[in-house]
């Protein structure tokens, strides 16, 4: 089978049919695979994955085990609400692990390369088609390379989703800037590194956590553009960062001259598609659902995505051949992730807020138990094989209660 594109997505996908028996090609457009950005939050439904890959061991000499996730006002540093990292291990069975991007893209590589995956570099992939008995995928210069299955990972602007949906990206007009910096001296050295912290502020909030074993201090900046909202084109620019930062409190502007000025990441996600596949063309990863990143769990949801198409596999392909067990990826998936794009979206609102709204959310925050998981308890748990075991969605007001208030 042929997997378009060797992200995170593409790669965790390679793996996990690989080790189901399969004969696997990745085709990356990169002349080379790597990844570009810093820092990634992985939960434990991640961290189950990667255990049962024989991967966990490997990730965690990598990253970094935090103690705390911390929510912070940005505009006057206090504390709204947290995460007990400890006691999240204990409940789920696995580790809240962060890690540099590019060191979890390398793991996934070795591992691929360990078990045999055929991984190819400078494949721009121009369309996918479905044939009479597989699928084929041709790539720019013409070549036309034939599969029994294709697996679109191919990001954002995905070629196959075109297939699927006449969708486009949807722009936020939020921007991320972001920057890694030794903690051997400086600011980064006072920074405590067992603690994962958002700075919640209007329209903007800052995130810092400690990478490689805490030999480097990561920090994410992301703001509401002016000028995206406004219609210009040259939107996210850096003196946008600055002006939209100037209300925060000391140790959030403090952060700023450590962002990379020099590249940004403007936040798109796509509205959820209930149908991922195709014929014999499954889409993967950001290719099938991009969120928003207010709940990191972009790349874990394409990781999650690649096991269930092994089990899956694992289960219906000797069987009952293809159409089963793509069928079953489409019927468990879709609605796993429209509920995680979503509640994207809403948390970055909650985030954000300004004025008394802002007060009000923080009084609410303020009042959680930190050890109330229920709001996580549907997204940190075993990730679902089949519909039926998909937990329930959390609902912050049970909707009787939202109707009496009414
Ligand atoms: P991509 O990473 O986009 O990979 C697609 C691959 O396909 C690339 O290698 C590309 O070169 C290749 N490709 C594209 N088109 C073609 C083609 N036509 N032919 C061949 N190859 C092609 N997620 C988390 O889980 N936790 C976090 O903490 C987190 N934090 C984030 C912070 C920020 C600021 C951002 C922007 C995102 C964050 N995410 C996080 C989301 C996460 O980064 C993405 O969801 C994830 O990387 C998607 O992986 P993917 O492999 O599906 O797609």
């Amino acid at each position: 089978m042929i997997v378009v594109g060797g992200g995170i997505g593409g790669l965790s996908a390679a793996y996990a049919l690989t080790r189901r028996g399969l004969a696997v090609r990745v085709l990356e457009r990169a002349s080379a695979f790597g990844e570009v950005g810093a820092g990634i939050q992985l939960a434990p439904n991640c961290t189950r994955i990667l255990d049962d890959y024989g991967l966990l061991d490997e990730a965690k000499s990598l990253g970094v085990l935090p103690d705390a996730m911390i929510m912070r006002d940005a505009v006057d540093g206090t504390e709204l609400t947290r995460l007990d990292l400890r006691d999240l291990e204990r409940r789920y069975g696995f580790p809240y692990l962060v890690i540099h991007r590019s060191d979890l893209h390398a793991m996934l590589l070795r591992a691929c390369e360990r078990a045999g995956v055929d991984l190819r570099t400078s494949q721009q992939v121009t369309a996918c088609t479905n044939t009479a008995d597989g699928a084929s995928v041709t790539l720019a210069g013409g070549r036309v390379e034939e599969a029994r299955i294709v697996v679109a990972a191919d990001g954002l602007h995905s070629v196959a989703r075109k297939l699927i949906a006449d969708d486009e990206p949807v722009s936020s007009a939020y921007v991320a800037y972001r920057g890694t910096t030794p903690t051997a001296s400086g600011r980064a050295a006072d920074v405590d590194l067992s603690e994962v912290v958002v700075y919640v502020g209007p329209r903007c909030h800052f995130v810092h956590y400690g990478l490689r074993g805490g030999e480097l201090l990561n920090q994410v900046a992301v703001f509401e553009s002016p000028k995206a909202r406004a219609g210009e084109e040259d939107w996210g620019t850096p003196d946008e960062l600055d002006a939209a930062f100037a209300a925060t409190c000391d140790f959030v502007r403090g952060g700023l001259p450590d962002m990379w000025r020099d590249r940004w990441w403007r936040m798109y996600d796509r509205d959820p598609i209930m149908t991922w596949v195709d014929g014999n063309i499954a889409l993967l990863g950001d290719a099938a659902h991009p969120p928003l990143q207010y709940i990191a769990q972009g790349a874990i949801m394409a990781i999650e995505d690649g096991w269930v198409l092994g089990e899956q596999a694992a289960r219906h392909l000797a069987d009952e051949g293809w159409a089963a067990v793509l069928a079953a990826y489409q019927a468990v998936r879709p609605e796993h992730c429209r509920r995680v794009v979503t509640t994207s979206r809403a948390w970055g609102e909650l985030w954000h807020l300004d004025g008394l709204a802002r007060q009000q959310r923080n009084v609410l925050l303020r009042e959680r138990d930190t050890y109330d998981y229920a709001f996580v308890d549907w997204l940190y748990g075993p990730t679902a094989l089949d519909p039926s075991d998909e937990p329930p969605m959390f609902t912050p007001i049970p909707l009787s209660s939202a109707n009496a208030l009414r």
